[in-house]
């Protein structure tokens, strides 16, 4: 969805960013519609933590949510209402592209210039004012500090202001239930393959906010992998979506680069090593000097990275006996990724769902579904809560 804003052209696009780590600053309360003003007391789970602000509150299935995604180089805003996505403005920053990676710096200040229009514009296509707003979710972490930060705050001054309860979601949840949002979505329990530029995730997700990592990179994220081999080949940034484009006319069989499923007892994944047998494969063969050449090399590389992706999700599926297999993230986009998948999930019988390319690259909508998750259930975070670079999915 491509979207300007001042002198900065933005459109739909990608970033890298790893992460992993802990969190423990939510607050929860049994009895929500007896939360009343003053109720300033309340404890944080973990932490201890007060609360400063509360107005009186009553929860509801009904509530409207602005959610804001500021992680690393998409500035996101998105309105929830009953679990229903009313608006999802995404604006990724080009500003990168000369760098060939995410710059922390130029990521912050490009929030900071493009947030109050995305939000601005994420109410207004929800036919909303602020006023109308129940709530506000924003991506508390995984992600680069300094982005998070803009959305962060800005999402806490924003709650502060309106006397309305603020939610800090994990980055990983919203990718992990985005595959709700949509009318076609699974029901529970089913099986998350995240792939993004920061994550390579598979988790079984049994419940609401009832779910367990079974694996994940050691490494480089898949996303990671593409990008630092687009660089490679001079192909540019974002790489995914080149590679990808490359290889539908490339030969998948011109060289064969690894796999590493690790052993079969592992449902962790790992990307540096094909990464590095691209570099080596480049370092005694040279560039190829035609563009056949440097197909054939992206169509090798990719399906090294989808085969062991969806030999993987196969073996969690059959062994879970999950039946339903959903899958995010920027890389969920990869037209081979979606092929091979589709196939082996006929073969063996699963059903396979994505949300739709909107909801599988970072954006707001899937953090203001999973702070709609949260209020309704009484779930609720302290204007302290922290960025956390590296969050765990818990
Ligand atoms: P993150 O969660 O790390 O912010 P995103 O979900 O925004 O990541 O996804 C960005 C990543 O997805 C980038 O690494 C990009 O190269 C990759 N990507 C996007 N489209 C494709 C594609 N068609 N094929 C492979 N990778 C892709
Ligand atoms: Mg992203």
């Amino acid at each position: 969805m491509p979207w300007q804003s001042g002198a900065l052209t933005v459109s739909a696009g990608s970033l890298s960013c790893s992460c992993a780590g802990r969190s423990g600053w939510e607050q929860t309360f049994s009895n929500p519609s007896k939360l009343a003003a003053g109720s300033a007391g309340a404890r944080c789970r973990n932490v201890g933590h007060s609360v400063e602000s509360q107005s009186l509150f009553a929860y509801n299935d009904t509530m409207m949510i602005l959610g804001i995604e500021s992680s690393c180089d998409e500035t996101s805003a998105g309105v929830v209402r009953d679990g229903a996505v009313l608006s999802n403005v995404i604006s990724s920053q080009l500003v990168h592209t000369p760098f060939g990676g995410v710059v922390p710096e130029l990521a912050s200040r490009a929030h900071q210039r493009l947030i109050l229009e995305v939000v601005g514009e994420a109410l207004a296509r929800a036919g909303t004012k602020k006023e109308g707003l129940h709530g506000i979710a924003a991506t508390h972490g995984p992600g680069l500090v300094g982005a998070l930060l803009v959305g962060l705050n800005f999402g806490k001054a924003m709650a502060y202001g309106l006397g309305i309860p603020f939610i800090g979601v994990n980055h990983m949840e919203g990718h992990l239930y985005s595959n709700l949002m949509a009318p076609s979505g699974h029901a529970f329990p089913f099986l998350a393959l995240i792939v993004s530029g920061g994550h390579t995730m598979l988790v079984q997700v049994t419940g609401p906010f009832e779910h367990a990592v079974l694996g994940q990179t050691r490494d480089d994220a898949a996303g990671e992998a593409f990008d630092k081999v687009a660089k490679m080949l001079g192909l540019g940034y974002p790489g995914g979506p080149r590679i990808d484009a490359m290889a539908k006319r490339g030969n998948p069989q011109a060289v064969r680069f690894p796999r590493s499923y690790l052993n079969s007892d592992t449902y962790d994944f790992s990307f540096s090593g094909v990464k590095t047998a691209v570099l080596y494969h480049l370092r005694d063969n040279g560039l190829p000097a035609t563009e056949q050449g440097i197909a054939d090399l992206c169509a090798s590389f990719q399906d090294a990275v989808v085969d062991v992706l969806v030999e993987k999700t196969v073996r969690a599926a059959r062994s879970t006996g999950i039946r339903d297999i959903t899958i995010a993230g920027g890389v969920s986009a990869n037209s081979r990724l979606r092929s091979r998948l589709g196939d082996a999930c006929r073969q063996h019988g699963f059903r396979l769902s994505y949300p739709s390319l909107e909801y599988c690259m970072d954006n707001g909508a899937m953090i203001a579904y999973v702070g709609w998750m949260k209020l309704t259930r009484g779930i609720r975070s302290p204007l302290s809560l922290p960025a956390v670079a590296a969050l765990d999915l818990v």
